[in-house]
């Protein structure tokens, strides 16, 4: 975990009273372990700061009671509310030693006590390492990291997502997958439907891609065809599960032009992070993984580890039931 929290030292309520947090004589947060807990796990569900700073305040109610929140980021142009202003506020400058992550505002319309005060000091440390991954988000996308054709991140948005993930899994000790996806026979699809239809193609494919993954995952256009999925707090059979789900959602499509009816496919590599991994032995684990699944056939899935292949879902056989048991 990032340290905590480096407020700018104190809450101050709005009528020039200064409460000293931590101090000696200072109340200690009092909240109950399973509260912190889904707190901190719900707060991991989004990338969207909206969608966080709602959650945050939905959920700290069960701890302390406040009538609205404000979540002001000026450098980033941002200011978010919740709920409804009120006479009294706590505010709290959210800071660590390497990033200003914005100031938040408790608002309520009876004075806050100080057990309430260290209460909203020990619920926001959950607050930080989420809310700094919303804003680099937020940051990636304002600054249009988009493939226009798409609305997948563009290269750009790569690097700085996936080196910034690398980095934290790494420091956090999280799992970390990625799946290097690319379009079977791509090029046939342009010459024999047209440029038009290809583009549809692509277009259709990132909204599958997208349909099967968390909101916290993301989806990159690495080349013309070729796309690279980052699926964060994924382990290898995680990874691959929602792979081949993306591999069937792919296969299933239907696109309708004057030349008839066109199915596609995809091929796609997986591979996990380790603990000496870069951003690039990991790119080129998934992208040797994509070499074999294009070598053994396409339409498949091959991870980096074992580089078998898989039985793809829709190819397995069920096994009947023992009448026996
Ligand atoms: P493989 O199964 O081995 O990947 O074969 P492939 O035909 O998909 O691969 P190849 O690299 O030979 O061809 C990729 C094609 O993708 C060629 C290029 O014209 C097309 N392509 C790349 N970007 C775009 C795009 O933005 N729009 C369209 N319509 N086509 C694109
Ligand atoms: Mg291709
Ligand atoms: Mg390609």
């Amino acid at each position: 975990m990032v340290s905590p929290l480096h407020s700018n030292g104190r809450a101050e309520l709005r009528d020039e009273k200064v409460v000293m947090p931590f101090g000696d004589l200072a109340p200690r947060p009092d909240i109950r372990p399973e509260v912190l807990l889904k707190l901190s796990g719900k707060l991991q569900t989004t990338l969207e700061l909206s969608q966080l700073i709602e959650i945050f305040f939905t959920e700290i109610q069960q701890a302390v009671l406040i009538d609205g929140l404000t979540f002001n980021h000026a450098p980033n142009n941002i200011l978010l509310s919740q709920g409804k202003a009120s006479v009294h506020s706590a505010s709290y400058r959210l800071q660590t030693q390497q990033d200003y992550m914005g100031d938040l505002m408790f608002h309520r319309s009876t004075r806050f006590r100080e057990h309430e005060l260290a209460n909203i000091e020990g619920l926001l440390s959950t607050l930080v390492y989420p809310l700094r991954n919303a804003l680099r988000y937020h940051e990636a996308l304002a600054a249009a990291f988009r493939d226009p054709l798409t609305g997948a991140g563009n290269r750009v948005a790569l690097d700085k997502t996936l080196s910034r993930e690398i980095e934290l899994a790494k420091r956090h000790g999280q799992d970390l997958s990625i799946l290097m996806l690319d379009l079977d026979h791509f090029k046939r699809v342009n010459d024999e439907f047209g440029h038009g239809m290809g583009d549809r193609v692509l277009k259709e494919a990132v909204l599958s891609m997208t349909d099967c993954i968390r909101q916290t995952d993301m989806c990159f256009r690495y080349g013309g065809e070729e796309f690279l999925i980052m699926l964060s707090s994924a382990e290898e059979a995680g990874a691959l599960r929602i792979a081949e789900r993306i591999r069937m959602s792919i296969n299933e499509l239907r696109f309708t032009g004057d030349k008839g009816t066109l199915q596609v496919s995809a091929s796609i590599g997986c591979s996990s992070l380790k603990g000496d991994d870069s951003m690039e032995s990991l790119i080129t684990r998934a992208d040797e993984a994509l070499y074999v699944a294009k070598k053994h056939g396409r339409n498949c899935v091959i991870s980096d580890c074992d580089m078998a292949i898989p039985e793809p879902l829709d190819k397995q056989t069920v096994p009947t039931p023992n009448p026996n048991r």
